[in-house]
């Protein structure tokens, strides 16, 4: 009898619901896309998929679809919309219960808000697709949706019932396209599976998932402004990919470090659903999956959620070369990863997977029962999640033990950076106030009109967070052993990288304040460029995509800077100086620039780089009185190419004896030289692996910045070891070649389109001299 009956729920639990005769009149993914998701080597372009999702929101009264805007090149952003049809109909009323929920201001009473958490319904956000080469995700979401507008289960219907769920099938439509053709014209080549030779985020690529405090992107706003904010999803699950050699699927707990202002109560939260989901999984039978591994939880920039009430789980799942299969042999899975080792049992690694073939099929199915088990727990624990959401809230507003308790920012301060911080915070939900006399504070006087933010409000962590220089943790592979590098860098403090000051205030003000007030608006845009007599600037473009010339790309577009493209077979056809009075370098890997995508595997025109004659011609370019502007690690490139009396004094140098992997260094600078026009003596630059200088021939080399002589000066946010190393060097040179100039940054001057502080820097080297 007991026999039997696990056997029918193994034969539930394995039945494939895109198998089976498909409920009357809502169409499967096949219908649309032609094939079932995960099906080798096939792919479904974005339009596709668009079609899909609202053929199935026609068909289905418990899928709403909505265009909630554009994307970058203008295809449809959408955000599809799960649930029972009572609850999708009555949407508008649990909207205001999870925003009440999510503002404990607005409770009167404890009654109160038993009865919203009795009432409400768990929101649950899933985002797919925000690296468009992870390309599982967004067919991951279209089967996930068909299972839910199709299934009878009662853990299903308990599910409708219970959580309003958000489906963002592709958070980059655009990439799926672009990701989709590339695979489409390559595959039978010997580049099928290959990333494709251009960024698949038109402007930022893979950093499209780096700016969610920044907010510089379309697709960003789209997300915070028309889903974030409005239905404050208590749980985001943010479907990712990984290399294919290590564990089949990552998913939280986070390693060390935490980002300090984190709430404790997300930590466990997301602890304890992340650890729920690899069990379920587990007991499906899926091995691989790791836990406490490789991600750490460091920078905001990838994790909206932790500051606004959300838990965020990042899956990561083992990618094949795109819709190709893999095989990974047991002896080929990485001997050592971070916090695991794919090839050892250990408690967060429970059970190996024994290698072999790594297909479509497993990313989406490992995806699909993923984000189906989230749902279940939002589903089975709908009043935890939503009495933990208020509690969120609550501790906020109360406000923390040891936190100041306000941040006040001049209001006579640069327009465009004032704007810029005042615009970010204001976006992620932090009320602004203004002081409605002049007051003292800590001794400083300050007038009427000055900003204030309290940090006693929802979104406190979010405002703290960005506001204060960062400690990161001296963290060490082993005791007294080289560094641990971070997931991604380490610092994020805006008045820095705006070149404002926000002052701590430790004690509660004495003076009125307004209510939450709007940040003042400015255009970007800097003198000396866009009229006929501005410079000719080439921006040069590696088929190696790299993000930093999609940066640099945004800068120019925003800030209104004309320039045109330089692929490598212009650079190659020389006779530069008849077409630019300038070529920028943007960061990129000498290695990259000079030798570009490998021959044996991509088709012409892609690879090959510069190669000599490019270098040659990038010579002759300056020789004849052009400028060449270097970024970071291009400045490297251009100091072997173009034989520059300037030495790297980090040319080789160990993680061991110099390490900043992403902080804010401070600069000091020459202002009697042309670019440093309009630069106070004294700012911050973006410092992440780039070279520092020693000039070797000073009649032809010219200092603009350079970092102070004391060593405990370098930091002012992040993490350094051994700062001696660059101390006193120079961070910005100009060397003379010819009768030209060649510009040489040691760091990224433009840094993720936040570091508007040392952007004059950038934009004065482009102007003639
Ligand atoms: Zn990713």
């Amino acid at each position: 009898m007991l026999l039997r009956r696990y056997a029918v729920c193994v034969f539930i639990l394995a039945a494939d619901p895109l198998a089976g005769q498909s409920p009357v009149g809502i169409p499967t993914p096949r219908s649309i896309l032609g094939f079932n998701p995960g099906d080798d080597r096939k792919l479904a372009d974005w339009p596709t998929l668009v079609r899909y999702y609202q053929a199935l929101a026609r068909a289905s009264d418990r899928v709403d679809y909505r265009e909630i805007g554009k994307s970058t090149l203008g295809a449809p952003f959408l955000a599809v919309t799960i649930s029972s049809p009572q609850n999708l109909r009555r949407l508008d009323i649990y909207r205001r219960t999870n925003a009440r929920l999510a503002d404990p201001r607005t409770m009167r009473s404890n009654r109160d808000a038993l009865a919203a958490v009795r009432e409400g319904r768990a929101m649950v956000l899933i985002t797919a697709g925000i690296h468009s080469d992870e390309v599982g995700g967004s067919l991951t979401l279209a089967v996930l949706a068909y299972r839910l507008a199709t299934d009878t289960s009662a853990l299903t219907r308990a599910i409708l019932e219970n959580v309003i769920l958000w489906l963002v099938p592709s958070v980059n439509p655009d990439g799926v396209t672009i990701v989709a053709n590339w695979y489409a014209k390559t595959r039978g080549t010997t580049a099928e599976g290959s990333d494709p030779p251009e960024l698949y985020h038109h402007y930022v690529g893979h950093d499209n998932n780096r700016d969610w405090y920044a907010f510089t992107q379309l697709e960003t706003r789209l997300v915070v402004d028309s889903l974030y904010n409005v239905w404050h999803p208590q749980i985001v699950l943010d479907l990712h990919q990984q290399g294919s050699n290590g564990s089949r699927m990552f998913l939280p707990p986070y390693l060390d470090p935490i980002e300090p202002n984190v709430d404790p109560l997300i930590v466990e939260a997301t602890n304890a659903l992340g650890t729920a989901v690899a069990w379920q999984l587990a007991a499906q039978g899926k091995t691989g999956i790791s836990v406490n591994a490789t991600y750490d939880a460091w920078s905001p920039a990838r994790a909206y959620g932790h500051y606004h009430g959300a838990v965020r789980i990042l899956s990561e799942t083992a990618s094949g070369n795109l819709a190709s299969p893999v095989q990974v042999p047991f002896d080929r899975l990485q001997a050592t990863a971070r916090g695991f080792s794919p090839r050892e049992r250990s408690w967060n690694f429970s059970a190996p997977w024994p290698g072999g073939r790594w297909s479509l099929r497993d990313i989406v199915t490992y995806q699909t029962d993923a984000a189906y088990a989230v749902l279940e727990h939002a589903s089975r624990y709908r009043d935890r999640w939503l009495t933990n959401f208020l509690s969120l809230g609550w501790r906020a507003v109360r406000g923390w033990r040891g936190w100041p308790y306000a941040y006040i920012i001049p209001s006579n301060q640069d327009s465009i950076e004032l704007a810029t911080l005042l615009g970010i915070l204001a976006r992620g939900g932090v009320e602004i106030r203004t002081a409605q006399q002049a007051f003292t504070t800590g001794g400083k006087r300050f007038p009427a009109g000055s900003y204030v933010v309290v940090l006693r409000q929802p979104y406190a962590a979010f405002a703290k967070t960005l506001l204060e220089p960062q400690r990161y943790p001296d963290r060490r592979q082993y005791p007294g052993g080289p560094p641990e590098r971070p997931y991604d860098v380490t610092a994020h403090t805006l008045p820095l990288l705006l070149g404002l000051t926000a002052i701590v205030a430790n004690d509660s003000l004495r003076v009125p304040l307004s209510g939450p007030v709007a940040p003042p608006r400015a255009t970007p845009g800097y003198p000396g460029f866009g009229d006929k007599a501005g410079p000719r600037v080439g921006l040069y473009r590696s088929f190696v995509a790299s993000m930093d010339e999609g940066w640099t790309r945004w800068v120019f577009d925003t800030w209104k800077v004309p320039y045109l493209t330089l692929v490598d077979s212009v650079v190659r056809a020389g006779r530069l100086k008849e077409k630019f009075d300038v070529i920028v370098l943007p960061d990129q890997s000498p290695r990259e620039i000079a030798e570009g995508l490998p021959q044996r595997r991509y088709p012409l025109p892609y690879p090959g780089g510069l190669g000599p004659d490019g270098i040659q011609a990038l010579r002759q370019f300056a020789v004849e009185g052009g400028t060449l502007v270097a970024l970071n690690e291009a400045s490297r490139f251009a100091i072997q190419a173009l034989l520059l009396p300037v030495r790297n004094v980090l040319e080789g140098v160990p993680d061991e004896d110099f390490y900043a992997p992403g902080s804010i260094f401070r600069i000091a600078v020459d202002q009697s030289h042309p670019i440093a026009r309009r630069m106070p003596p004294e700012t911050a630059a973006w410092f992440e692996e780039g070279p520092a200088f020693d000039v070797l021939d000073s009649s032809q080399v010219r200092i603009v910045a350079r970092y102070p002589d004391d060593p405990s000066d370098v930091l002012l946010s992040g993490w350094v070891r051994h700062p001696e190393r660059v101390a006193g060097r120079a961070a910005l040179v100009e060397v003379r070649v010819g009768a030209g100039h060649v510009v040489l940054f040691g760091f990224r001057p433009q840094y993720r389109g936040q570091s508007l502080a040392t952007y004059p820097l950038l934009f004065n080297s482009l102007r003639p001299r």
